[in-house]
């Protein structure tokens, strides 16, 4: 029998651990997509990979059946909301069988100062109830909102060189990859005199440590709550994407 071609929309760490997974799998074969936003992400991936978009909604139906994909599972990140709304419309019109993996938001722990807001331009408004120096934790396409706010500086955080000069009037970037461990967060923050962490609710460990270290040091956070989430199956876990891919890779 032909093995089962998998397409797995990754750019996640959860999108690698399944790659990795179901690489080691007889009957399968793994093609992991990447958008090519960093270097890093392609690194070290088992099986084929492939970086860059597709060209939407169209090119990504047309690759579906050009590589006669059997099996797609969007485990992109939960704030890569055109990329899992593209999936969800490239299943629908070739009838490619697919899975979203959505890791867990985060949910405030006793001690926490949240201010829940639904996108970057209401963290911005949010952030005039809070002392001036921000760490601003979120992506390079979404400062914009935060320009206007001259009284406010900024500590960002980027793992990728930023494409063009920031757009802040007052701000200090750093550069740095994940994984990031609450005591480093804690130094951090303490090190900037941080008033208030704006953060992306992204869920997962890998960039909680900010979270936790705000909590330690009685700092409010406004956490912007993820984009709807697509009409999907759903799975919470990598475990969860393999079974989902097992128990259908045979009947492909
Ligand atoms: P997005 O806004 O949903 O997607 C923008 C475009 O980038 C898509 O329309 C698609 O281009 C291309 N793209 C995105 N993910 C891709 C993938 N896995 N393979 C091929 N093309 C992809 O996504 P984003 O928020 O810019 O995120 C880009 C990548 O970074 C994703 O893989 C995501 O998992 C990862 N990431 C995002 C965040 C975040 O906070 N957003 C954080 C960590 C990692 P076409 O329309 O041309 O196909």
């Amino acid at each position: 029998m032909a093995p089962a071609r998998v397409l797995i929309l990754g750019g996640t760490g959860e999108g690698a651990a399944l790659a990795r997974r179901l690489a080691s799998t007889a009957g399968l074969e793994v093609i992991t997509s990447v958008a090519g936003v960093t270097d890093s992400a392609a690194a070290g991936l088992p099986g084929q990979v492939r970086q860059g978009g597709f060209g939407g909604v169209e090119g990504l139906a047309n690759y579906l059946q050009s590589q006669a994909i059997d099996l797609l599972v969007d485990t992109t990140h939960p704030f890569a909301a055109r990329m899992t709304a593209n999936a969800a419309e490239a299943a629908s019109r070739t009838g490619v069988p697919w899975l979203r993996l959505d890791r867990p938001g985060w949910t405030p722990q006793p001690g926490d100062r949240w201010t829940e807001v639904a996108d970057a331009a209401e963290a911005a408004s949010a952030l005039s109830r809070f002392g001036p120096r921000v760490f601003l934790s979120v992506g390079q396409g979404e400062l914009e909102p935060f320009a206007e706010l001259s009284d406010r500086w900024f500590l960002v955080r980027m793992v990728a060189p930023p494409r063009q000069p920031l757009p802040l009037p007052r701000a200090e970037l750093i550069r740095a990859r994940g994984p990031f461990a609450e005591a480093d967060e804690l130094e951090l923050l303490r090190r900037h005199a941080i008033d208030v962490v704006v953060s992306k609710n992204s869920g997962g460990a890998a960039t909680y440590g900010k979270i936790a270290a705000a909590r330690h040091l009685g700092l409010p956070v406004v956490m912007i709550a993820r984009p709807a989430p697509p009409e999907a199956d759903t799975v919470t876990s990598v475990a969860g994407a393999y079974d989902w891919v097992m128990a259908r890779a045979g009947a492909a």
